[in-house]
Formats: C-alpha cells, sequence, structure tokens
C-alpha cells in the first residue's frame, strides 16, 4: 500500500441542526496522517471534533469538503473497511452472550472461518488476560473486563487500522498496562491506530504522535516529546536543602523533592556546591519536560 494507513485532508464537516436551525462546524479542514505501525493520539476538548472525525472515516456520517482515505481508498468505498477494527465509548453487548459467542459474531461478521475466530478468540482473551471468562455471559463482566472483551471484539480480524474511542475507560491501572502492551504489539505488527481519549497521561504513555483539535481545526501535531518541551525546572532531592536555600534558588517543595527555577546552568551548579559544601548528598537531579495535560490545557484555553 502507497501512503499513510489513515489519511485526511481538507476535511470539512457542517452539521445543519433543525434544533438551532442553524449550522454548527464540527471539523474547519484538518489534515491528519497516520502510517502503518504508528500509534497516533486525536486530543481535543469536549465538542472539538474527535468523534466526528472517526465517524467519517468508518462512513457513518459524510464530509461536507475534504477527502479521507484508509488504506488508501477513500472511505466512500465500503472496502475502505475490511481491514479496519473499531471500539466505540461505552459500546455495549448483549449481557446474554458469552465473550466466547461476542466474538464469533464478530469474527464471522468479518468473514473469518471458525478455525481462525477459535484461534484468535483464545489468543485475544489470553493477551488481555480474560481467557478464563471465556464461557461466562458478559452481564457478569466487571467494566474493565467488557471493555477489554471490546477490544478483542475490534481485533479479531487482526485489523490494519483501527480506531479506538477510549480504550482504557473503567480499567484498572494493570489492566491498562495490559491494553498499553496489546496495542504496542498491534503497532509493531504494522497496525495504524489512532487512540481517542480524555485521558492525557495515558496518551502520553501511549502513542508515539498526537493532535489536538479545538473547535474543528488542528491546533497542535507532533511527536510527545516534541510538544512536552523542556522547562527551566530542575528536580532536585538532595540532604541539607533548607529553606534559605530555596528562597535563594526560587525553589519549592513538591511531593518530598525540589522544584527550582533557574535561568541557566551556572545558577544550578552553584546551587549544588552550596549543597556539598554543607555536607549534603545529591541522590536526584532531573531536567523536567512540562506533561501533555500542561501543554493541551495551555493550548484549549489560548
Ligand atoms: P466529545 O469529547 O464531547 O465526545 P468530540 O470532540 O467528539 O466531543 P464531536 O462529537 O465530533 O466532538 O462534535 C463536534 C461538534 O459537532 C459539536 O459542536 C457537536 O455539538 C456537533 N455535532 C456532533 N454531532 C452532531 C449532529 N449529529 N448534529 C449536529 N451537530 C452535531
Amino acid at each position: 500500500m502507497d501512503g499513510p494507513a489513515i489519511e485526511v485532508r481538507g476535511l470539512r464537516k457542517v452539521y445543519r441542526t433543525s434544533i438551532t436551525r442553524g449550522r454548527i462546524t464540527a471539523l474547519d479542514g484538518i489534515d491528519l496522517a497516520v502510517p502503518q505501525g504508528q500509534l497516533f493520539g486525536l486530543l481535543g476538548p469536549n465538542g472539538a471534533g474527535k468523534t466526528t472525525t472517526v465517524k467519517i472515516l468508518l462512513g457513518l456520517t459524510h464530509q461536507t469538503e475534504g477527502t479521507a482515505r484508509i488504506a488508501g481508498l477513500p472511505v466512500s468505498d465500503p472496502e475502505s473497511r475490511r481491514r479496519v477494527g473499531y471500539l466505540p465509548e461505552g459500546h455495549k453487548i448483549p449481557g446474554y452472550l458469552t465473550a466466547r459467542q461476542t466474538l464469533s459474531i464478530f469474527g464471522r461478521m468479518s468473514g473469518l472461518d471458525s478455525a481462525t475466530i477459535k484461534r484468535r478468540s483464545v489468543e485475544l482473551l489470553e493477551k488481555l488476560n480474560i481467557a478464563q471468562w471465556i464461557d461466562v455471559r458478559v452481564k457478569k463482566f466487571s467494566k474493565g473486563m467488557t471493555q477489554r472483551l471490546g477490544l478483542a471484539a475490534a481485533l479479531i480480524h487482526s485489523p490494519n487500522v483501527l480506531l479506538l474511542d477510549e480504550p482504557t475507560d473503567g480499567v484498572d491501572p494493570v489492566g491498562r498496562r495490559e491494553i498499553r502492551d496489546l496495542l504496542r504489539d498491534e503497532a509493531k505488527n504494522g497496525a495504524a491506530i489512532l487512540v481517542n481519549s480524555h485521558l492525557l497521561s495515558e496518551i502520553e504513555m501511549t502513542c508515539d504522535r498526537v493532535a489536538v483539535l479545538r473547535s474543528g481545526k488542528v491546533v497542535a501535531a507532533g511527536r510527545v516529546e516534541e510538544l512536552t518541551r523542556q522547562t527551566a525546572k530542575y528536580k532536585v532531592i538532595a540532604t541539607a536543602i533548607d529553606d534559605a536555600l530555596l528562597a535563594q534558588f526560587h525553589g519549592e517543595r513538591v511531593n518530598g523533592h525540589v522544584e527550582l527555577s533557574v535561568d541557566d546552568l551556572q545558577q544550578l551548579n552553584a546551587m549544588l556546591d552550596q549543597i556539598r559544601a554543607r555536607g549534603g548528598l545529591v541522590s536526584e537531579l532531573s531536567p523536567m519536560r512540562s506533561t501533555l495535560e500542561d501543554v493541551f490545557v495551555d493550548l484549549v484555553r489560548a
């Protein structure tokens, strides 16, 4: 396949609403490209246009202008969806089905034969750590287990493109890590993954690149480490830092360490000299970066 696995160019979507008899511009000319093997985070405040983007990619609504392609095919071509896996937010699986039956239905809808469904179901439920629940009805599943099953259903046909809305919603920290590992494996095997999430720390840990949408426009895009730039702050853990020294170097105590705002390295070293002169020991010194949450809040408030 030539070109990115997911590509949108100049995408505009204007909804006509009967409520206000007006028009809402949900997307105002966005460009995005996700190559195979990449985990891409789509961020933005409520109403920014994330769901609309995903709905256009799935052919559930149509763009007003611009192009959207999956695996090189326009999304108006149903063939483009054959190798797409989708996990909607707050998805519902009928409670009377077991995990095995659920995956069998999704597998058959994707055109898989029964041997492949059987193999893939066990493989995915094992990776997601719910294999022992394979013959239990979904109504007995916790929220986190239902979420894992939804992910298994989205992955049953080994898709090339994954569109995931809040994949770790309701999942405990251990489960979130398992899901992150699974998504990384899928990306390593070549899948292009678009993750839509409000959990910014989760996106920071999972995604290679992100785009931030605001009012239907891309206001920032890039690798996570490009966006979370280094600040002029250092984290210091050391003994013998008293209040006078803190005040001298504009430091503050935060959760057992000291955060120091310094203008240059000379100032930083001057502080270290003073700590040592007092017989203090430095056990950690590291430059601090802004988090994705800091960047996000700045962008959406601007
Ligand atoms: P959230 O984080 O709250 O899910 P979102 O970023 O997914 O938000 P969208 O659901 O894409 O945002 O909505 C973008 C804009 O389009 C909003 O102003 C929303 O009210 C509007 N919108 C979405 N769907 C429709 C629709 N079917 N008819 C009219 N307006 C709509």
